[in-house]
């Protein structure tokens, strides 16, 4: 049987990035996964990059999600260089859109928070975003968040897939995990259903479903699936050029006219079958930001599960149990995070530290990671 240094289990984003990390630091690597890579969230997302949008007034996330982003461009470049496959990064910005005073308002404490920041988001008259995207209806007024960037996240993956494989990524797909294998004391692999393999060290990224892998000596991870909706319109050509997002909906054009219309957050446990009045809900309110998308084919429709911890932040880095890492609770922003996830995790299983301060982002935040 191989042995490996260590075993992913999970072959969303989250795994993949850091798969991919780790071999380049000539790891030998097993992906795991019940399925092909980058089945659930990772290719349910609308792949926005919106430390901006996204932002909360003093929340810890805000650097991280801004350090990741620095890291996207390069991120894409490179695979784009050795896989061929172009994951289609753009910078155009983000227009962040309100339709009332008293959205303006409540919008405000967050973008003058960034602002003291350095973070140089302007704010635009209706006859500006009327310049800036002449297809829009016109909104009341708005934001634009020129560091609010976007990636086609199914391209991403399928370029992250191979970029493991020429790495040495060893992927052993159509396997559901069980339970993570140990001594008394560390890690010695995992259990595949009728098999188990041999592992130093094992990080969990199964993403919503990470609660279902067992580890001896530790509670469940805390982790709830949170359904989004997402409608995929096309057209002949490009409606508009940003990122475009209200209160009520969020639009992302990829190049050659799809428009990836977002999203929901429903609390229905592990049910991802697309329902019709989210999807209308949606449907409506991106017709009436930007009329001309009445017209548009609807190409695709389908719903994801955001792994969600109870405070809303990820939970990275070591457990109680030695061997055994997470990289779980991603939430709205797993495809932003990826990549300084990958360099996070790495520090933690190459050198046993964090490269970043990242200490509200440890596991031993919960109680279950603290008993062994
Ligand atoms: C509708 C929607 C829109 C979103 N939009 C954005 C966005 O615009 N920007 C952004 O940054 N983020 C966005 N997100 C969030 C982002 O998609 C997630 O945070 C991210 O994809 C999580 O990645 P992951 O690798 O942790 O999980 P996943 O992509 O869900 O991957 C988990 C993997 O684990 C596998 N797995 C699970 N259990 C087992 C097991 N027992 N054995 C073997 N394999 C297992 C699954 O098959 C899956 O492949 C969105 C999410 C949704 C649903």
């Amino acid at each position: 049987m191989s042995h490996f240094d260590a075993a992913i289990l999970g072959g969303g984003i989250i795994g993949c990035t850091l798969a991919r990390s780790l071999a380049s630091k000539g790891m030998k690597i097993a992906v795991v996964d019940r399925d092909a890579p980058g089945q659930e969230a990772s290719s349910a997302a609308a792949g926005m990059l919106s430390p901006s949008a996204e932002a909360e007034k003093g929340s810890p996330l805000f650097a991280l999600c801004r350090a990741s982003l620095q890291r996207y461009g390069p991120l894409a470049a490179e695979l784009k260089s050795e896989t061929e496959i172009d994951p289609q990064y753009r910078a155009e910005g983000t227009l962040l859109l309100f339709e009332s005073e008293q959205e303006r308002q409540t919008m405000l404490p967050s973008i003058e928070w960034q602002r003291s920041q350095g973070i140089p988001i302007q704010e635009l008259s209706q006859q500006e975003l009327r310049e800036c995207e002449p297809r829009l209806a016109d909104p009341v007024g708005g934001f634009y968040l020129p560091e609010d960037h976007q990636i086609d996240n199914r391209r991403l993956m399928q370029a992250l897939v191979q970029s493991c494989r020429q790495r040495g990524v060893e992927f052993v797909l159509g396997r559901n995990v069980l339970e993570v294998e140990c001594n008394s004391h560390s890690v010695t692999g995992v259990i595949l259903e009728n098999d188990r393999l041999a592992a130093a060290r094992v990080v969990n990224t199964a993403g919503a479903w990470a609660a279902r892998i067992r580890v001896p000596g530790l509670a469940p991870a805390p982790i709830r699936p949170v359904k989004g909706h997402i409608v995929a319109l096309e057209s002949a050509e490009e409606p508009f050029q940003h990122v475009v997002r209200s209160h009520r909906v969020y639009m992302v054009p990829r190049r050659g006219g799809r428009v990836i219309v977002g999203s929901t957050m429903e609390e229905v446990g592990f049910d991802k079958t697309p329902r019709a009045g989210p999807i209308t809900r949606l449907l409506r309110a991106a017709q009436e930001l930007c009329p001309i998308l009445e017209q548009s084919k609807v190409a695709d429709v389908w719903a994801g599960l955001r792994p969600a911890a109870p405070d809303g932040l990820p939970l990275l880095g070591p457990t109680a149990l030695e061997g055994y890492f997470v990289a779980l609770g991603h939430f709205r922003n797993g495809i932003l995070l990826a990549p300084i996830t990958a360099e996070i995790l790495s520090g933690w299983l190459l050198r046993g530290e964090s490269p970043l301060p990242t200490d509200a982002l440890l596991p031993r935040r919960f109680a279950q990671f603290l008993c062994g």
